[in-house]
This record gives structure tokens, C-alpha cells and sequence, in this order.
């Protein structure tokens, strides 16, 4: 079955087209993008787009399909099984904001990204992490102060926790075991974490490498929770290719996320949906609560920084944390933190797309591109209407299909 998008505003991945254009799209793949009117078609599927804007889907480079919400206590009083019946829920929220692609950062296993893949759930298409690395006593180590142990490990998702070269690389090889499209670790402490602070700084480099080292061995790689300048850079030099959060970005750790060609996930939203939780009055500790009030201007002054200087920028959100379905907010921030407005988009579609899925035709609205499309019902013109995004967002198209 043919379809096509008559006369739209057409962001292509990296700017906007010039002029309404027709979008043509046969089975899975984008077959078509031509100037409004240029080709005739018997039989087609026709949407008339005039007056709105089509975008590639949207990829959220940071997501965690089992998490809702970043109360500990009310995640420990969950029914095991609980987890995956709200992923069900999460990740078709995530889907009708747009959302056709989505890098799990861990938490969703194989047995998920599968069921999607299948179409037995409705969800965006997954690259999962399984669990998240993390050194003994680290960012997700689940030990409490009381003793006990909230990390629960199960046989799709064997626990995160390992030290030492040898010991971090093994526990690479059992995540690839179970299903990991990519390693998610830890190189400081973090917010959610009792025992630690986002400033210090986990695993040794030789670590990291080992890690990295096995990914590329399985034709994969790292990305890096580092919030701490001295973590962040560590992981660089280890050889991680995205981080993730980058809250105390210097300049010499900018530099060398240039050099190195990394990515930033910058995730703004996070430390501000743990405020708002907070302020709501679920139950999240205090010290996790000041931990974000202390970080959340560093944050944005760090990636704004980060972005003047021209360091590529992934959408992310780390949602999970905060709502799932909220996750588009995260694009006026980018916008507010000074991306332009289609930096924001190509943030949010072909750099994410280029990071997450590299050797996927995913991202773009180009011949030959798979058909994940977004349908927004206004002229999006200006970065003030990012905004209101999530209210535009009319149809979404995944490998060709509608969703939404
Ligand atoms: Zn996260």
C-alpha cells in the first residue's frame, strides 16, 4: 500500500525543506520526498498535510521502560511482575508522543524489545541495555543503608554490579547473554544512589576500557552515566560514546567530547521531574531531592556550554524518572538551553538515530529511510512552539504503519 503526505512542512532530519513537499511512502520504507504536487500517484493512500509539518519520529535516547517514577519505596512495594504490565503502559505513552524508537538505559529486557518487535504490545522500537554496570557500592548498586538489597535481578535481567577489568568484562559478556543491544554504565554517583554523590567518580579507566573493548568486540558500545568532571572524563578516555546527564561538563571535558566525537545526552528534564515528585509529596528521600536542587543550574548552564561548542546532542530524558508521556518537554529545554530549532529536531531524529541505531535507515525523512513519521497538525515555524509540542502531535507512522 502506497501512502502519501500532500503539501507538508517537511523537517527532514537536519533543517526543514524549502517549500510544501509530498512525503511518499510504500510498505516499511519512505519511497519519495518531492515538491507538493511534483508526482502523480493512482491509488495512493492521500493524508493532506497542507498547513502542517512532518518530522522523522522522534528517538528518546534515554529511557527506562520498567520505571515509574523515582520513588524507591513505592517501587519496593511493587508485585514483581508489576514492572512489566506498567512498561506496557510506559512505552505505548512514549509511543503517542511520536516516539518510534527508544534506547532502554536499562531495566528493559530482551523478553520486551521482542514483544514489541512482534507487535504483540504497541511501544517504540527498543535498543535495550538490560541492567545498568555499576562498581560495588556505585550508582546502581542497589544496597541500602538498612541492608537491603532493592536492585532485584531476574533471569532476563542479571544483575549490574562488578569490579575490576576482568570482573567488569565478564559481566559485559552475561549482559550480551541476555540480550543487551549496548552497555549502559556508571562513571560516578548519581541522585537516586543513597551511598554516593553525583561528583565521584566510579570504575578505574582500565575498567571502562575492559567494558568497551568487549562491546566492540561484539560489534556494540557504551554509554556512560557520568554527572562528575572527573567521571565524565574518565569514561571518554575509556572510550564510551555517549554520556549521558553530563552535569559538570569543564571545558577540557567538552573538548574532549570533540575530540572523541561522543555524544551528549543531555536529559534536563530529569533532576526537575525528582523535584516536582518531591513537591507532590511522593515519598523520595530528602537527600535525593536536595542532590537535584544542587545540580539542576549546573546542568543547564553545562549544556549550554556543551552545545555553543558544537558537541553532537542526542535527546534524552531518562523518563521513567518522571512520567512516561512527558517526555517531549525535554525539547524546550534543549531549545531554552540554545539550540536552534532544528538543532532541536535533528537532536531529537538524525543524531539520535546516528547514535543509537548507526546502522539503521532510521532518523530521517529521505528515499530509502524507514517509515517512522510524525504528523503534527500546526506549521511548526519558531522554537516557541516546541513548547506545545506534545499537543500537535496528530499521526504517528512506524515502519509505515499508523500507531496513533
Ligand atoms: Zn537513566
Amino acid at each position: 500500500m502506497t501512502t502519501i503526505f500532500k503539501g507538508a512542512r517537511v523537517f527532514d532530519g537536519e533543517r526543514f525543506l524549502d517549500g510544501p513537499h509530498d512525503v511518499i511512502f510504500d510498505g516499511t520504507t519512505i519511497t519519495q520526498v518531492a515538491p507538493a504536487g511534483a508526482v502523480q500517484l493512482d491509488d495512493a493512500v492521500v493524508v493532506d498535510a497542507g498547513g502542517k509539518t512532518v518530522t522523522p519520529g522522534f528517538i528518546d535516547s534515554h529511557i527506562h521502560s520498567t520505571f515509574s517514577g523515582a520513588s524507591l519505596l513505592e517501587a519496593v512495594m511493587k508485585p514483581f511482575s508489576y514492572q512489566f504490565f506498567e512498561a506496557m503502559r510506559n512505552l505505548r505513552d512514549d509511543l503517542a508522543l511520536g516516539i518510534t524508537t527508544a534506547r532502554d538505559a536499562g531495566g528493559g529486557d530482551a523478553g520486551l524489545k521482542q514483544a514489541i518487535a512482534e507487535g504483540i504490545i504497541a511501544g517504540p522500537r527498543l535498543k535495550i541495555s538490560v541492567n545498568i554496570m555499576s562498581q560495588t557500592g556505585g550508582h546502581n548498586d542497589g544496597f541500602c543503608p538498612s541492608g537491603v538489597d532493592t536492585a532485584i535481578a531476574h533471569p532476563g535481567k542479571p544483575s549490574g554490579v562488578a569490579d575490576g577489568p576482568d570482573g567488569c568484562r565478564k559481566k559485559a559478556r552475561e549482559l550480551f547473554r541476555a540480550g543487551a543491544d549496548q552497555i549502559k554504565i556508571c562513571t560516578t554517583g548519581g541522585v537516586l544512589s543513597p551511598a554516593d554523590s553525583p561528583e565521584h567518580s566510579q570504575f578505574t579507566v582500565a575498567e571502562i576500557q575492559a567494558i568497551v573493548e568487549e562491546a566492540e568486540a561484539h560489534g556494540s558500545y557504551v554509554l556512560a552515566h557520568a554527572q562528575g568532571t572527573a567521571g565524565i572524563k574518565n569514561a571518554l578516555r575509556g572510550g564510551v560514546r555517549s554520556i549521558e546527564h553530563g552535569i559538570f561538563l569543564d571545558d577540557e571535558a567538552i573538548q574532549l567530547m570533540l575530540d572523541k566525537g561522543a555524544y551528549l545526552v543531555p536529559t534536563l528534564i530529569a533532576p526537575l521531574w525528582v523535584i516536582r515528585l518531591a513537591e507532590a509529596g511522593r515519598p523520595i528521600p530528602q537527600i535525593m531531592v536536595d542532590k537535584s536542587r544542587r545540580v539542576a543550574d549546573v546542568h543547564r548552564n553545562a549544556f549550554a556550554r556543551a552545545a555553543a561548542a558544537g558537541v553532537k546532542v542526542a535527546m534524552g530524558t531518562d523518563t521513567g524518572v518522571g512520567p512516561h508521556g512527558t517526555n517531549l518537554e525535554e525539547l524546550w529545554l534543549m531549545y531554552d538551553g540554545g539550540l536552534t530549532l532544528e538543532g532541536t529536531l535533528k537532536a531529537t531524529t538524525a543524531t539520535a538515530a546516528e547514535l543509537v541505531a548507526p546502522n539503521e535507515k532510521l532518523g530521517r525523512i529521505a528515499a530509502g529511510y524507514t517509515a517512522d513519521v510524525v504528523l503534527l497538525d500546526y506549521d511548526l515555524t519558531a522554537g516557541e512552539q516546541l513548547k506545545d509540542l506534545p499537543s500537535h502531535v496528530a499521526a504517528v507512522y512506524q515502519g509505515g504503519k499508523q500507531v496513533i
